[in-house]
């Protein structure tokens, strides 16, 4: 994999590689199975693959959740060059955001609810620098978590709305054996902690169950949030059933999203999965 940490850098090692597809795979590092399935998928899509490893202080609302965030750039780069990633940008954030960088993008209304709800700016800084990764590698396709829900619609709205010429492609969640979503931030779980964890998934089950079941979207959330309770001790931020297209209220007959937040000691989770009557 060749590593950049300049804008010049990475336009170089790119140059080459534009003959053919490009897939861009967008992280903040810390690597586990979910973003190394993001690669793979990646690998097999398209002809090139670029990987971004930056930690993005935009999308920080808490300072001590960016102090604290996991980084292993040695790591990360090793992982990215066995997973066959051809050019691994890794900036400093003087880099990204030089003195006086002072446009933002504003996401709408899908941005301000549930995770913009509880983090605001949160999604202002995603997209803000989504936008930037997406003029500086000019993907053919970006590769994104279906573990990050909400940022998936947010994404994929600010693609349609400002005209990017670019595939998204979702990859679906990977999972720790006992359902727990993988996420850079589970590492700062301590042990009674990372036992309380899989409340999340048993609650987004639960609240399959119950429309399985033939019950109401209410009722679900209910569900998912009596397991949590129960579980984990604790009251979710929010457990909801959505519509996936704009996280207002599921359509009937349409699929419907389940979404699940939890602080666990220090470390917000979240989690969800899409049901389908099929
Ligand atoms: P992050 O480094 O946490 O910003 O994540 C980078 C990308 O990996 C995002 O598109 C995430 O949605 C995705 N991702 C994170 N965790 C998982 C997971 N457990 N399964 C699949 N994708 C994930």
């Amino acid at each position: 994999v060749r590593v950049t940490r300049t804008i010049p850098d990475l336009r170089a090692a790119l140059a080459p590689l534009r003959s053919g597809s490009l897939g861009l795979v967008p992280t903040m590092g810390a690597f586990h199975d979910g973003h190394l399935s993001l690669l793979a998928a990646a690998r097999t899509r398209c002809d090139a693959v670029a990987v971004s490893i930056f930690v993005n202080p935009l999308q920080f609302e808490a300072a001590d959740d960016l102090a604290t965030y996991p980084r292993d750039l040695t790591r990360d780069l090793g992982l990215a060059e066995d997973a066959g990633a051809d050019v691994a940008f890794a900036p400093s954030v003087e880099e990204m955001y030089p003195q006086g960088h002072a446009t933002r993008v504003v996401p709408g209304r899908v941005a301000r609810v549930f995770e913009g709800a509880a983090r605001p700016g949160h999604f202002e800084g995603v997209c803000t620098v989504v936008a930037k990764l997406f003029n500086l590698v000019a993907p053919t396709v970006a590769f994104f978590g279906q573990k990050d829900a909400q940022q998936v619609t947010v994404i994929r709205s600010m693609v349609a709305d400002l005209s990017f010429d670019v595939a998204v492609e979702v990859c679906p969640t990977v999972r720790e054996r006992d359902g727990l979503a993988r996420s850079s931030r589970n590492v700062l779980l301590d042990a009674a902690e990372r036992a309380r964890a899989p409340a999340l998934y048993r609650a987004l089950r639960a609240g399959r169950s119950v429309l399985d079941a033939g019950g109401s979207p209410e009722a679900a959330a209910r569900a998912m949030s009596d397991v949590v309770e129960d579980e984990a001790g604790i009251q979710p931020d929010y457990a909801a059933a959505v519509s996936p297209e704009d996280f207002g209220a599921p359509r009937p007959g349409a699929p419907v999203l389940l979404i699940v937040a939890a602080r666990i000691g220090r470390v917000r989770l979240i989690d969800n999965i899409l049901w389908d009557r099929a």
